[in-house]
C-alpha cells in the first residue's frame, strides 16, 4: 500500500502532468500513473508535433513556475492568416495597438511537444507532492463513499480522495465508468512534420483550407544556425492517406510545395514525417462518483484550430480552482458538489469551442466553386468587422468565457 494522496491521476501526459504540478503548487498531493516511461514519451521522434499554446495556457505554465524553463523555447505567433486555398480574399488576424496588446506573443506561442514534456517531467521529479508511477499498468479501480483506490499490476495499491482520468482519447477509466461519448471520425489523417524554408515566416500562422482538408503552417524558432522553420499539419482524406504516407520524401515535399504556392521559397524536411488519425469525441458526462475527466479523455477535436491541448489546460485550471476553493471551506477533493461545479463550468465551454472548430472544418471541406466563393465572401466580411475579428482573436488567445484564475495574466 502506497501513501494516500489527494488525487490519483491516471495518465501523466501533457494535461495529466500539468494538473499534478498545478495541484502541487496549491498544496494538493497526487499519485500520477502512466503506462509509458518518461524516456519513451520524450524520445526524439516519439511525438513530432508542435502545439500552439494560447496566451491563457501560457499564463498557466507561468503560474506553475515553468516560464523561465520554457520561455526560450517558444516561437511567438504575431498573426494568423486564414485563406480558402490561397485564393484572394484572405482573413488576417493581427492585434492592433488599440486592442491593447502590443506583446509579440499576443496570439500564443508554438512549442515542440517534446520540449513541453521535458519541462513538465523535470519539474515533476523535483516536486515532493507528486508520486510518479511510470511504466505502470492499472489492474483495478475502485470508487466508494470514503475514497478511491487503484491497484497496479505489480500489486501496489494507490489510494486517494479523487480519481482523475487523463489517459487521452482511449481513456479506459472513462469507458469503465460507462460515460456515453458523442464521436465521429473525420476520415482524415494529419500528416505532421517540420520544414526548413528559404524565407522567414514573419511569426505568422497560416491556416489554408483546401476541400480535401486543411493545411496549416505554424511558425517555429529558427535553428541556432539561423535556418527558418515551420511545423506542418497537412490533413488528407483517409482514402488518400496510405498513398501520401508511401510517398518518398522528395515526392512528399513536391506535394507540400504545391500547396504552399511559393509562400516561403524552397523547402526541405526538418523532422521525420508522422501521421495521426483525426476524430471528434465529447463525453456526455465528465464527472462521476469521485471521478473527473480532463483533457482528451473528456474531449477530442480536429487539430486545425490548435485548441485540443489548450482546452485540456482550461480543464486543469478549472479543476484546481474548484478544489482549492472547496478546501478553504473544508471539502475534500472527491466531494460531489465540487465535481458538479467543475462539470457545469467545463461542459459548455468545451462544447462551444469544439462545435466552432468542427463547423469550420466542415464548412471549408465543401468542394466546388460556389461554396468557395461564398467562403471567400464570408472571410472578406469578417475582415471588415473588427468586433468579429476580436471575438476570433480572443478565442485563439484562449481569453474568452469564464477563465480560471490560473490562466489569467
Ligand atoms: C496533429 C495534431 C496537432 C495538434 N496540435 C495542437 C495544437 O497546436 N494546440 C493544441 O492545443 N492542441 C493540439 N493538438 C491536440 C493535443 O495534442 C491533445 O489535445 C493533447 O495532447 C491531449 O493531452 P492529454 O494529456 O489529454 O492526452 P495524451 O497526450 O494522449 O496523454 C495521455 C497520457 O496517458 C497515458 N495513458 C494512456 N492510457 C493509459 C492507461 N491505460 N494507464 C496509464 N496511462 C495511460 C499515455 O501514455 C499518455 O502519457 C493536436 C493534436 C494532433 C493530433
Amino acid at each position: 500500500m502506497s501513501e494516500r494522496c489527494d488525487l490519483v491521476i491516471l495518465g501523466g501526459g501533457l494535461v495529466g502532468m500539468t494538473l499534478a504540478l498545478a495541484a502541487a503548487r496549491a498544496g494538493i498531493t497526487s499519485h500520477v500513473v502512466d503506462k509509458a516511461a518518461p524516456e519513451e514519451l520524450t524520445a526524439e521522434g516519439a511525438d513530432g508535433r508542435a502545439s500552439a499554446i494560447s496566451t491563457a495556457s501560457w499564463n498557466l505554465f507561468a503560474n506553475i513556475g515553468l516560464a523561465e524553463r520554457l520561455e526560450p523555447l517558444g516561437c511567438p505567433i504575431e498573426a494568423i492568416a486564414v485563406t480558402d486555398g490561397m485564393k484572394p480574399g484572405r482573413l488576417d488576424f493581427r492585434p492592433t495597438a488599440e486592442e491593447g496588446s502590443l506583446k509579440k506573443d499576443s496570439l500564443g506561442r508554438m512549442f515542440a511537444n517534446r520540449d513541453l514534456r521535458l519541462a513538465l517531467f523535470e519539474a515533476a521529479r523535483a516536486e515532493p507532492a507528486i508520486v510518479w508511477h511510470t511504466r505502470a499498468e492499472v489492474a483495478g479501480r475502485e470508487r466508494g463513499a470514503h475514497g478511491v483506490s487503484v491497484t497496479l499490476r505489480d500489486g501496489c495499491v494507490l489510494t486517494g480522495s479523487l480519481l482523475v482520468a487523463a489517459e487521452g482519447r482511449q481513456s479506459p477509466t472513462r469507458d469503465e465508468a460507462g460515460f456515453s461519448l458523442a464521436r465521429w471520425d473525420y476520415r482524415h489523417r494529419a500528416m505532421v512534420t517540420a520544414l526548413y524554408h528559404e524565407k522567414p515566416h514573419g511569426n505568422i500562422a497560416w491556416e489554408i483550407f483546401y476541400p480535401a482538408g486543411p493545411f496549416a503552417l505554424l511558425p517555429l524558432l529558427d535553428t541556432p544556425e539561423g535556418r527558418h522553420r515551420s511545423a506542418l499539419v497537412w490533413t488528407v482524406a483517409e482514402k488518400d492517406a496510405k498513398g501520401v504516407i508511401g510517398l518518398s520524401d522528395h515526392a512528399f515535399l513536391h506535394e507540400v510545395a504545391g500547396r504552399m504556392c511559393g509562400l516561403y521559397g524552397a523547402i526541405e524536411l526538418a523532422a521525420p514525417r508522422m501521421a495521426y488519425p483525426l476524430s471528434f469525441h465529447h463525453a456526455g458526462r465528465i464527472v462521476g462518483e469521485r471521478l473527473a475527466l480532463i483533457g482528451d479523455a473528456a474531449h477530442g477535436m480536429h487539430p486545425i484550430a490548435g485548441q485540443g491541448l489548450n482546452l485540456g489546460l482550461r480543464d486543469v485550471g478549472a479543476l484546481i480552482e474548484v478544489l482549492t476553493e472547496g478546501r478553504r471551506i473544508g471539502l475534500e477533493p472527491g466531494d460531489a458538489q465540487l465535481l458538479a461545479r467543475y462539470e457545469r463550468w467545463r461542459s459548455l465551454d468545451a462544447f462551444v469551442a469544439m462545435s466552432v472548430t468542427d463547423g469550420f472544418t466542415r464548412l471549408f471541406g465543401v468542394p466546388g466553386r460556389l461554396p468557395s466563393a461564398v467562403r471567400r465572401l464570408g472571410l472578406g466580411a469578417v475582415q471588415r468587422l473588427p468586433a468579429l475579428k476580436r471575438f476570433f482573436m480572443d478565442e485563439a488567445r484562449g481569453m474568452s468565457g469564464k477563465l480560471p484564475e490560473l490562466l489569467r495574466g
